[in-house]
């Protein structure tokens, strides 16, 4: 507030940031552009230097000098420049749509679009590493979202059918993924999209200059057939170096986003210099092909030297896992002269941290070469030590970053999911972690008995290891519900502190995936205002959901199948725990992957499971993602 006094809410929000700085996820904004120490850029998506081009300078003031500084108004009052329109058509036929619509930004674009031509009644299948925008313009459209599985083709289509008799199906991606760098399979998607009457969007921020033909994105380099696709979003703050997005599809689409999109109706128009500048980058981008391929060739040759996946376009993840441990990685390539980010959650999940290194079309070999020589001692090339105060090059840093089990991401933990309490949740907790040979965590234990204990006795040890990894964060004597039990125990339980100890569990139980089970129905609150659904969207984990088999059993498992779909969760598979029963099976099989009836065994221990997984493809299921 400037007046020397923090108020109460203000108080809050300070110790909630200096929480997230403790663990390593503090974030600050500097100044923008790269900062005295950093001599090299690997982390602006100004791929093709457009940002600083000569021409598309000039072209901006040029622009402000005619048309003023500001867009004065929104469009369907007058605002913006005379031009806007002429550079509408002139990134159309660029991408070879019919019409485009520009908006302030890719995040409003996307927001506006998603919200303009989806609702409710409608059905959108969206990838799940979809960047925020895309998320974000989802929940405003109040239309049903189903999440695939990163990239999986396959899974999409099976969403795409059984969404078939919904007002409206779409299905969501990027081209070229902000954060992996990896390319969608638009042909697949595409194809599926066809046969299964739906429309396809395709956000190509990090695609449009820097893949396909002239640059004109992944859509155009992918081949895909262009009869589903209803819209493609162009950014304009990265390989085209100035600001705004466009809308590209139909006159059709483009004419309900200006008659819906609230986010173009009530909003400035976007400024005469960024049209100006986006004119002239347009025009040298699409002439650039020597430029994209010096990019390609320095995204290869990093991409090589960290042993990261060959690279789609210009962006090259290099996986680290720990938090801390990328920020220090990165801080020692920074002191180096090397700008490169940590990636950590929420952009990436818990435990996948990452650095990203985005070349540009300008870098020269030597800076390529400077990289390899920063990313050497962390990619454990060295000694396997960044060393602190060493001013040699990157390595300056305040942890060792190169133990190999540092560079693989733990795989995500696996949820155990009930539709209520007392449905055999924990017996079916013991076979899945029997089934995936993993260990077991129990975060939160009401009441005197323990299902830790159960599932030790249950699933049996590990090979080499205890079954149980750790004992419950929170432990009431109460047989109540987590915040009941905490309240009469005088206590009351942390989020945060669920969400920290779930990570530090997680990497201990690498590689193998953790088996969690929670306490209860789904909907179970841990506090007064927050429930394990809240938690589990946050985490983002696999999901087994527990069902007892019964009267009731179809309310109560499509209820909890249709909170966790609205908390963009798709469980790996659905455990019917008790009696068989056929009718119940056959109906809720349409709603999921994969159905299993695990009746109730006698005796009930470790033989018995094992003879119902032999059986039951139950690993197969959860490991398919
Ligand atoms: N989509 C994707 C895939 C992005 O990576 C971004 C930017 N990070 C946006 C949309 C948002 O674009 P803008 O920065 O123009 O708001």
């Amino acid at each position: 507030m400037g007046l020397g006094e923090l108020n109460e809410v203000d108080r809050a929000l300070a110790a909630e940031v200096a929480d997230w700085r403790r663990r390593g996820l503090g974030r600050s904004v500097g100044g923008g552009g790269t900062d005295g120490r950093v001599a090299v850029d690997f982390t602006s998506n100004d791929y093709l230097g457009m940002a600083g081009n000569a021409a598309v300078c000039a072209a901006a003031s040029e622009a402000a000098r005619e048309h003023g500084a500001g867009g004065r108004a929104a469009r369907l009052l007058g605002g913006g420049s005379p031009k806007t329109a002429d550079l509408e058509h002139q990134l159309a036929s660029w991408l070879g749509a019919d019409a485009a619509l520009l908006l302030p930004s890719g995040y409003q674009a996307n927001l506006t679009l998603m919200a303009a031509i989806a609702g409710p009644g409608d059905v959108v299948v969206s990838d799940e590493d979809n960047h925020a925008s895309l998320i974000d313009g989802l929940r405003l459209s109040r239309a049903t979202v189903k999440v695939f599985r990163h990239a999986d083709a396959e899974h999409a289509a099976a969403l795409l059918e059984e969404s078939r008799g919904a007002r409206r199906v779409l299905c969501v991606t990027e081209s070229v993924f902000s954060m992996g760098g990896d390319r969608a399979p638009l042909v697949e998607l595409s194809e599926a999209c066809a046969r299964l009457g739906a429309g396809l969007i395709v956000d190509e921020a990090h695609a449009v200059g820097v893949v396909g033909p002239r640059g004109r994105g992944g859509f155009a380099a992918s081949g895909a057939a262009s009869a589903p696709l209803v819209a493609q979003i162009v950014t304009g703050g990265k390989a085209l170096g100035a600001a705004g997005a466009f809308i590209a599809g139909s006159q059709a689409l483009v004419e309900a986003v200006i008659h819906k999109g609230r986010g173009f109706m009530f909003s400035t128009a976007v400024a005469p210099a960024v049209v100006g500048a986006l004119e002239a980058s347009i025009g040298l981008v699409a002439d650039a092909d020597p430029a994209r391929e010096i990019l390609r060739a320095h995204a290869v040759r990093i991409a090589a030297a960290a042993g990261a996946p060959e690279p789609s376009a210009a962006i090259v993840p290099i996986l680290i896992g720990d938090e801390r441990r990328a920020v220090a990685a990165a801080e020692a390539l920074r002191a180096g002269g090397l700008g490169v980010r940590a990636v950590r959650q929420p952009t990436v999940r818990p435990g996948a941290a990452q650095l990203r290194v985005a070349c540009h079309a300008q870098h020269r070999s030597q800076d390529i070469d400077a990289l390899l020589d920063g990313l050497a001692p962390i990619l454990g090339a060295g000694d396997g030590t960044v060393r602190a105060g060493d001013t040699d090059g990157a390595q300056r840093a305040v942890e060792t970053v190169s133990s190999p089990s540092s560079l693989t991401v733990p795989p995500p933990p696996v949820f155990i999911v009930g539709t209520d309490t007392d449905i055999g949740k924990t017996v079916a907790a013991a076979a899945v972690a029997r089934a995936l040979d993993a260990p077991y965590w129990k975060p939160v234990q009401t009441g005197e008995d323990s299902d830790s204990r159960t599932v030790e006795r249950l699933a049996g040890p590990r090979p080499d290891a205890a079954r149980v990894i750790a004992a419950p964060a929170y432990e009431f004597p109460l047989p109540a519900s987590p915040h009941t039990a905490a309240a009469a125990a005088g206590a009351v339980i942390d989020p945060e502190v669920l969400h920290v100890a779930l990570g530090d569990r997680v990497r201990e139980a690498a590689p193998a995936p953790l088996v969690v089970e929670l306490a209860g129905g789904l909907h179970v609150p841990l506090t007064a205002s927050y429930t394990q659904a809240d938690w589990l969207a946050r985490e983002r984990p696999r999901v087994v959901l527990i069902a007892r088999s019964g009267l009731g059993t179809l309310n109560h498992t499509l209820l909890t199948l249709e909170a966790l779909r609205a908390r963009r969760l798709t469980p790996s598979a659905l455990i019917l725990v008790g009696e068989p029963h056929a009718e119940n099976a056959a109906t809720l099989a349409a709603h999921v992957d994969h159905l299993f009836e695990l009746p109730t065994l006698a005796p009930l221990d470790p033989g018995a499971i094992d003879a119902w997984l032999a059986e039951h493809p139950l690993a197969d299921a959860i490991r398919r993602e």
